[in-house]
């Protein structure tokens, strides 16, 4: 048991639902109690998709399960399959199904349908959502994809864009544009938008370009395997990758890269005198790892900030990112536990936060600005305007996004200088956070007491600051005052300093600026 209050994942079938509801004329049917059709709202309004997702549950319920649920499971695939009459369809089992053991794989089986019934085995206590995407688009693509000649024209397909995927709409837009200014075409995109009947054709492709291995490496892997046809492992998302990603593509095709940056806004715009007070800001990324990953190279090497913290919460790449963090000279932080990455946060006192909508909340608390660069997210990450984070209108995108929620320069100054002002004063936060922000625990610079030391025989004395201390303490600008705080409380525990004086402070500074 864990005692859990926010989860990074849904259960793998919401996975299984995203590769369902992304394509057309494919049928889910899912053996789950009453109640499990909570799911269909995740589509119908945080994605506000105009139709009910292809889903159709066996809702039983407690009077069902001293019947025949078997029966329950038939019944159901066979009015799904007459009513919808799909391409064909895909069966399961939720976490309570899967406790009763019903096969519905065997069962369906059994009806001798005249369309493929592809079983799907999700292990709901042990896997995530993520990996139930993974899975079904992989045994999807095992069961429909046909062998057969390559395209004449260089073609790929694109792998991975779901459902409720963040700016999988968009990005799908962006990559296609940039191969097509290439000169390559998209044979399928998959399985966002595609039907059986587009799967089946995938291996006409010339290779396939990954964007999210989350949900589409096992279907590369195995379509490698299979068919020969190699894929992308740059994920263009910033700048620098956006051109590695065409360069990587003009290798496997021979093709050259034609790379059109005529939109392409983001490196002037942080190359540009206003963006030098971004400088070192100190930030901390937590998301699913290829959007972390992305955003520590975006961070460090394109927009100047100094990656404090870096994480994801999906174990199964927990090796790639460990291996990142460790050459920016970082631990990785690899758990879906909300509570750890709070503790990582409030510990690495960061300026600014880049996750998911749990590290909004985090934020909120901490009072760090926040901006969202991955699942899981809410409503307002589902735009109604062109949003990509792949490809150069992805990187303008995440300029402005993650500018955004910073205080801007000039403000940053005048809370500086004129700390006494009923405007501009540490309380009132940035202008555009709201007018009545309270001064949070972060801004005061009233982090919680070190614990005492009461292992040793002599007893430590509590540290304490001197009242003038923290006066002069506040004078330093909100944003870097919890880093001073802990930065002079470290230097005076080296010394065996328990009372921090003004004096104290400045050693500190002055031990560090060295
Ligand atoms: S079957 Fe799984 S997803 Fe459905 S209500 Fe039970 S625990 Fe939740």
């Amino acid at each position: 048991m864990k005692l859990t209050l926010w989860t990074y994942e849904g259960p793998p079938h919401v996975g299984a639902m995203r590769v369902a509801t992304a394509m057309e004329g494919l049928h889910y049917v899912l053996h789950a109690p009453q109640g499990d059709t909570y799911a269909d709202l995740l589509f119908t309004m945080i994605e506000r998709r105009g139709a009910r997702p292809p889903v159709t549950y066996t809702t039983f319920q407690a009077r069902d399960l001293g019947a025949d649920t078997a029966g329950l499971f038939k019944d159901t695939v066979r009015a799904a399959h007459d009513r919808f009459q799909p391409q064909a369809m895909i069966v399961g089992a939720s976490c309570t199904a899967e406790l009763i053991q019903d096969d519905p794989g065997g069962l369906a089986e059994t009806l001798g349908l005249d369309c493929p019934v592809i079983p799907l085995d999700l292990p709901s206590y042990s896997r995530k959502e993520n990996f139930g995407a993974d899975e079904t688009f992989l045994q999807i693509v095992r069961h429909l994809a046909r062998p057969q000649a390559r395209t004449e024209q260089v073609t790929c397909n694109l792998l991975g864009a779901t459902a409720l995927g963040f700016r999988h709409r968009d990005d799908v837009t962006e990559v296609t544009r940039a191969l097509a200014a290439m000169g390559i075409k998209v044979n399928v995109c998959a399985p966002l938008n595609a039907t059986p009947a587009d799967i089946a054709r995938m291996p006409a492709a010339h290779f396939n370009v990954l964007l999210y291995p989350e949900t589409g490496e096992s279907a590369a892997r195995w379509l490698e395997k299979t068919h020969a046809q190699p894929w992308t492992k740059t994920i263009p998302i910033g700048v620098g990758a956006t051109r590695d990603f065409l360069v990587e593509v003009a290798a496997l095709t021979g093709l050259s890269p034609r790379i059109p940056e005529d939109g392409l806004r983001a490196p002037w715009w942080s190359a540009s005198v206003d963006s030098t007070y971004l400088t070192g800001k100190r930030v901390f990324i937590f998301a699913d790892a290829t959007h972390a990953m992305a955003a520590a190279r975006i961070a460090a090497e394109e927009i100047g900030f100094e990656v404090v913290g870096l994480g994801c919460f999906n174990r199964e790449f927990a090796r790639p990112m460990r291996a990142l963090a460790a050459r920016m000279g970082l631990t990785a932080l690899i758990t879906d536990d909300y509570l750890e990455v709070e503790a990582a946060i409030a510990a690495a006192g960061p300026e600014m936060i880049l996750g998911t909508q749990m590290e909004r909340h985090i934020g909120k608390r901490l009072g760090i600005p926040c901006a969202v660069i991955s699942s899981p997210v809410h409503v307002q990450d589902f735009p109604a305007r062109y949003a990509p984070q792949m490809g150069f209108e992805g990187a303008n995108v995440i300029f402005d996004t993650w500018v955004h929620p910073l205080v801007m320069g000039l403000e940053e100054h005048l809370l500086t200088m004129f700390r006494e002002d009923p405007e501009f004063h540490d309380a009132a936060g940035a202008s555009h956070h709201g007018a009545k922000a309270v001064a949070p625990v972060e801004a005061s610079g009233a982090l919680p007491p070190n614990p005492r030391d009461i292992s040793a025989s002599v007893k430590d004395e509590v540290q304490h600051w001197t009242p003038e201390a923290e006066r002069e303490l506040k004078k330093i600008p909100f944003f870097v005052r919890p880093k001073a705080r802990r930065n002079t409380e470290a230097y005076a525990a080296t010394k065996g300093v328990t009372a921090i004086t003004v004096e104290t402070l400045y050693e500190a500074k002055a031990h560090y600026a060295r």
